[in-house]
């Protein structure tokens, strides 16, 4: 195995230096609790998980599909040693904000108080009856959630806004992104490409992506192997 550790320095150094850090993170920071990438799931996965029609047509096959893709990974697994360093950065004044495209609410729960979801999350779950909103709670059980206001069907963030972008939350990334003074990507292909010019970015990721080229620091290994000592 390659020795990270000089790299892993570097990021050290730039931490320090810097004040306003923001993290924009992609699906690559949570397939070690065990989520897929919504856009390369399997056929059929990621549009069933997207289409209201369908959680109407069939709400058990709708939330079975959901537990086996996210609901299990997220209350069962939660969130992975990366999603915990940024919340331990967050609490240690050391870092801003995170800006993520991930639906899975793990930035949350591991304890980041500012975060973007720009595509939604599964803490924001609505009932078709009586328009009720609940947070991640209620899809944490088997089987299908009903609003118990008036028994009508929940339907989960992402599904309900069709996987769309959410304006308040790209307000806050854009914000924070224009007084950021370094970013760090994490796991993410270029979704969201709002990344200044002229601050430092530190890419990490074991995979090519379209940061690749502006990347100041480009660390080729998972962010657990990567942040595991910010832990
Ligand atoms: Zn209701």
């Amino acid at each position: 195995m390659k020795n990270i550790n000089p790299q892993i320095e570097q990021l050290n150094q730039l931490i320090d230096s810097h004040h306003h850090i923001v993290a924009l993170t992609g699906a690559g920071i949570s397939t070690s609790a065990g989520i897929n990438d919504l856009m390369h799931m399997p056929m059929g996965s990621g549009s069933l998980l997207s289409s209201e029609s369908s959680l109407e047509a069939d709400p058990v096959s709708f939330y079975k599909e959901l537990h086996k893709t996210f609901l299990d990974q997220i209350f069962q697994n939660g969130p992975t040693i990366a999603h915990k360093a940024l919340a331990n950065l967050e609490k240690s004044g050391h870092l801003d904000a995170v800006v993520t495209t991930n639906v899975d609410y793990l930035h949350e729960i591991a304890g980041n108080t500012k975060v973007a979801d720009i595509w939604y999350s599964f803490n924001h779950n609505y009932c078709l009856k009586c328009g009720h909103e609940f947070s991640i709670d209620i899809l944490n059980q088997s089987g299908v959630p009903y609003c118990p206001i008036c028994g009508g069907l929940i339907s989960p963030g992402p599904t309900h806004h069709h996987i769309g972008t959410s304006r308040t939350d790209i307000e806050n990334a854009v914000t924070w992104m224009n007084e950021a003074d370094m970013v760090i990507v994490i796991g993410s292909n270029g979704y969201y490409d709002r990344v200044k010019e002229n601050v430092p970015l530190v890419q990490i990721n074991p995979l090519k992506t379209e940061f690749d080229q502006e990347a100041t620091l480009n660390i080729r290994e998972n962010a657990d192997d990567v942040l595991s000592g910010f832990v």
